[in-house]
């Protein structure tokens, strides 16, 4: 689908030329002349940028920044200000204002393009990670929290370390924040440790200083910052002489987050930086909502095991990879015995207590590629790949053991509880199982957890506190 940019702008031969070269470049292009009449406009077919002069008959470019907050649905579109001559008071004012950005003239073509691009590049992400938040929000299984808007930790990088020690002193006095300066080649050493989970030093902008005599040194750094796994998502201030537009237009393809011109009022790199700073916080909120989600839709939140939605095609992908390998592996359906009336003379919380016990002492007890899930209330599902019936046999008995020998001490100050459990053993990997997952793996391990089931049903028959093997398919 096309991406919709509206112009704004009361003189109908700006709107033309800049029409021209959107739709030039396949952009679905609104126009209107007014802030009532682009208000119209995006109440009928919302835009995914604005391009809008400086000042309208009936507003400015700030009033059309509210006007898409206010009607926004999903996140506001950005609005690009073209004002010829501005000052620089008045440029300020506006990015202050909640302006992206603001230009001077819209001549130069491949700038231009760019700089469209790159805005809806990030519009398109924010939108995409609100979307799959109110998915995640719409399961019940997102938590909320306000982003925190904590010190930036900011990376200023220059070829001329006078530079980047005029530009900290001069950021220091407009905002909190910890600078270091470095130079390009120094610039992802400090991060080199850093996963992606850890908290240790992370940047959050990176300010880099481009000149004509580094301008590919700092394009490199650009496409390393981007593809680092510790920085990929750090903001990128890309600072470039005023005679060098091409240089701008491939540092936005690359992924700068914004760009302005070197020599920058102070003021305007803490506006920008704070702006950045806001769209990285929000990003890094979304993400980790939506990893939270997705950890929520596999794991069962009592145990933290993983549940049936993800233990079943685990097991179909293994029944497939053992229909290919003719390596056996061992299933077990282990149910905790009498459970219900544990519930019933202790409490459905001592209950809670013992179903976390058992999750501990099964993980304690089996290998960490052994597949431990919570697939009902009381019932665990074990798959151990590579494993024979000799071994899970064994295997099973011990588990049976381990939770039957000792009493578990459930911290409610009442006695400790025996607890013992049933398992149903069942081995896939067989000739016929091999045919059965090859064909239709799901079928193949819903197949097998049926096998396990019976087996249980029988162990729970001879007594319960045993181990039962399920008749080998016929
Ligand atoms: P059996 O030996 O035949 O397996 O008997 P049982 O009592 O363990 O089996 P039954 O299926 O009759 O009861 C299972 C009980 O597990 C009933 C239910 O209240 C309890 N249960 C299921 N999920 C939970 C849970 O999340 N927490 C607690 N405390 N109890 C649960
Ligand atoms: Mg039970
Ligand atoms: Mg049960």
């Amino acid at each position: 689908m096309y991406a919709k940019i509206l112009i704004v702008d009361a003189i109908a031969t700006n709107r033309i030329v800049l029409k021209v070269k959107l739709a030039a470049a396949q952009y679905y292009v609104m126009q209107a002349s007014s802030l009532a009449d682009a208000a119209q406009q995006v109440a009928i077919s919302p835009p995914d940028l604005v391009i809008c002069a400086m000042s309208l008959p009936d507003g400015t470019a700030a009033d059309l920044v509210n006007l898409m907050n206010d009607t926004k649905c999903g996140s506001a579109a950005p609005v690009m200000a073209v004002a010829p001559g501005i000052d620089a008071g008045a440029r300020l004012d506006l990015l202050d204002a909640g302006v992206e950005d603001v230009v001077t003239d819209i001549y130069h073509d491949a700038l231009l393009l760019a700089r469209v691009r790159s805005m809806l590049r990030a519009h398109n992400a924010a939108t995409e990670w609100q979307i799959r938040d109110d998915t995640t929000r719409a399961l019940g299984i997102a938590e909320s929290s306000l982003p925190f808007f904590g010190v930036p930790d900011i990376t200023v990088v220059s070829t001329n370390p006078m530079l980047s020690a005029r530009a900290i002193v001069d950021m220091r006095a407009q905002m909190t924040a910890r600078l270091v300066s470095s130079l390009p080649d120094k610039a992802l050493k400090r991060h080199n440790h850093t996963t992606i989970d850890s908290d240790t030093y992370n940047t959050d902008v990176f300010i880099l200083f481009a000149d004509m005599t580094n301008a590919e040194v700092m394009l490199s750094l650009l496409s390393s910052i981007r593809s680092h796994t510790a920085t990929r998502h750090s903001a990128i201030l890309f600072l470039y002489p005023e005679d060098a537009p091409m240089l701008a237009a491939r540092a936005l393809d690359m992924g700068v987050s914004a760009l302005t011109h070197t020599n920058p009022d102070p003021r305007e790199l803490a506006i920008r930086v704070r702006k950045l700073m806001h769209r990285k916080l929000l990003a890094d909120q979304l993400r980790a909502t939506v990893r939270t989600g997705l950890k929520a839709a596999v794991c069962d939140p009592l145990t933290g095991l993983h549940n049936r939605r993800y233990a079943l095609p685990h097991l179909a992908r293994l029944a497939e990879r053992a229909g290919t390998t003719g390596r056996p592996f061992a299933l077990m359906l282990a149910d905790l015995d009498h459970f219900k009336s544990v519930n019933d003379i202790y409490g459905h919380a001592t209950g809670d207590a013992v179903l976390v016990e058992t999750a501990r002492r099964l993980c304690e007890n089996l290998r960490a590629v052994d597949l431990v899930a919570r697939v009902g209330g009381e019932e665990f599902l074990i798959v151990l790949p590579g494993v024979g019936l000799k071994d899970a046999r064994r295997a099973a008995r011990r588990i049976c053991r381990h939770i039957g020998n000792t009493p578990f001490d459930t911290r409610g100050g009442q006695a400790k509880i025996k607890v013992t459990v049933s398992i149903g053993l069942a081995i896939g990997g067989s000739l016929v199982d091999a045919a059965q997952a090859t064909e239709d793996p799901d079928e193949a391990a819903r197949a097998l957890m049926d096998r396990a089931d019976k087996a249980l049903y029988a162990a729970k028959v001879k007594g319960r506190n045993c181990v039962t093997l399920s008749r080998p398919a016929a």
